[in-house]
């Protein structure tokens, strides 16, 4: 493909993407495809001539559409959304067009230094600590996900534990302490990866039980904390939830961070889905006590508007996470890393390798403005409340946990055939689609509101369905 054929297919491109997002609510949310239907469609080989571009994007529309579960489309209120923009995806566009790979400083100055920029925006437009800045001890990142965030906050946490000894000498090294993380009943599967990945194993990470709002409890982490030193293993790291997963809970960070600064344990926080939230001033205090925390992360490419992948990710002592991460070959040595005046994000993640991510989220900052995403956010939060209204005001249903920011969960009265039966009769209408959790063994679905095109009407059609 030449320039001047790439000038032409790319507007056919971009042409394509905003006819699917017009169009999009045509289509049925969730695919309707059968194991192995996409692969029938594909020719046994791959192309030994040059075909047309035309012909790519035609396959692209008869083969590929069918087979996807439209998340952009304003009625799917599954898992959580993954938003995309206009902006962020000229944004994504853009990194891919210039090709960089921003390893080190040295390889794009621009890469980096837009990164860490952006980060201490976000500091200053969530409110976070201060020790999260880059001119603190601090400083934030993009990583690709909130797990792999996690991942690298379970490690730094491990080698600040074990005075950075299992990097030297490994998980099995005689003389180490038994490891013992903690996290609460309701977290998120990636911590328990997390500790499999980093070689602590399951067996090394405490489950804590919830209260009756599936809030983590501290009474719970400071009995288990208590035991686990009595019986000779060293506590070295707490993951707490602001937004579950399964129902938006909010673990109590004054009362966990508390605990943590007196044991020396690190504590990280996932907010993956709901630390948006706190852009607004008056849901701010999802992050009460999240000073106490050494490491965050949020994802913009939840609910800010930045498509996937984007995740934000902060820590109060750099030094810990890189003095972790870093490995230094010769052939990355360069001038601007041995003079100790720039950031290599390469020591803050687990690849390389960085795309530069910072392009999609500063074309959305500035395409919306704060209050662009102020209001982004406000609108689905006054959804979701108006949703969770009409199912407490409906005798045939209840709610299963307290509503959360943009999240409602409920069930069936009857019971969980029913509640199940439920599910399965919107999904197959095509019109909607939500997903399932349980709670206390119950069966509940779960109605997330927070996607891009998603209007009052919507979330309005999704409740008439229901109670149809
Ligand atoms: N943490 C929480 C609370 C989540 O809800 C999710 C996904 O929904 C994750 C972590 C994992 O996110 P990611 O796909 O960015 O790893």
């Amino acid at each position: 493909m030449n320039l001047s054929r790439f000038r032409e297919d790319g507007k056919a491109v971009i042409d394509f993407i905003a006819d699917y997002l017009e169009s999009i609510e045509s289509r049925p949310v969730l695919s309707r495809v059968e194991p192995g239907e996409i692969r029938a469609k594909l020719p046994a080989h791959a192309p030994e001539q040059a075909e047309p571009f035309g012909d790519v994007l035609r396959d692209v529309e008869e083969i590929i559409l069918p087979g996807l579960t439209h998340w952009q489309h304003p009625s799917f209120f599954a898992y959580f959304p993954a938003n995309s923009s206009p902006p962020s995806i000229l944004g994504e566009l853009l990194s891919a067009g210039l090709g960089v790979q921003g390893m080190l400083w040295a390889t794009s100055p621009a890469c980096t230094e837009l990164e860490t920029h952006l980060l201490d925006w976000l500091v200053e437009l969530l409110a976070l600590p201060e020790r999260f800045r880059s001119s603190s001890t601090g400083g934030g990142v993009i990583q690709d996900t909130a797990s792999s965030a996690t991942l690298c906050a379970l490690l730094a946490a491990r080698e600040r534990a074990t005075g950075f000894a299992v990097n030297e000498r490994g998980v099995n090294a005689p003389g180490l302490p038994q490891l013992v993380a903690y996290t609460s009943t309701q977290a998120h599967s990636s911590v328990e990866k997390a500790m499999t990945i980093a070689g602590l194993g399951r067996a090394q990470l405490q489950t804590i039980a919830v209260d009756e709002s599936f809030r983590m409890r501290p009474d719970g982490l400071a009995h288990a904390i208590a035991s686990d030193q009595a019986a000779g293993r060293v506590p070295f790291f707490v993951s707490a939830t602001v937004g579950t997963t399964s129902t938006g809970a909010i673990d109590p960070l004054p009362a966990i961070g508390a605990i943590c600064a007196r044991h020396g344990i690190w504590l990280h926080v996932d907010a993956a889905h709901l630390g948006s939230a706190a852009l607004c001033p008056e849901f701010r205090a999802i992050h009460d006590g999240l000073e106490h925390a050494d490491s965050y992360c949020f994802n913009p490419h939840k609910w800010m508007l930045v498509n996937f992948d984007c995740d934000c990710f902060w820590v109060a002592d750099r030094s810990a996470l890189i003095r972790t991460l870093s490995v230094l070959p010769e052939y990355l040595r360069n001038q601007a890393t041995e003079s100790g005046a720039v950031i290599d994000y390469r020591d803050w993640h687990i690849p390389l390798g960085r795309r530069f991510r910072a392009l999609k989220l500063w074309f959305v900052l500035r395409s919306y403005g704060a209050r662009g995403l102020r209001e982004h956010i406000r609108r689905h939060v006054a959804f979701a409340n108006d949703f969770a209204e009409r199912v407490a005001g409906d005798d045939r249903f209840v709610l299963a946990a307290p509503p959360a920011l943009g999240l409602v969960c409920f069930r069936d009265r009857r019971g969980d055939d029913a509640t199940e039966a439920l599910m399965t009769r919107l999904n197959e209408s095509g019109a909607l689609y939500l997903t399932h959790t349980r709670l206390n063994g119950q069966f509940v679905l779960r109605l997330s509101v927070g996607g891009t095109w998603t209007e009052a009407r919507h979330v309005a059609e999704a409740w008439e369905r229901i109670g149809a």
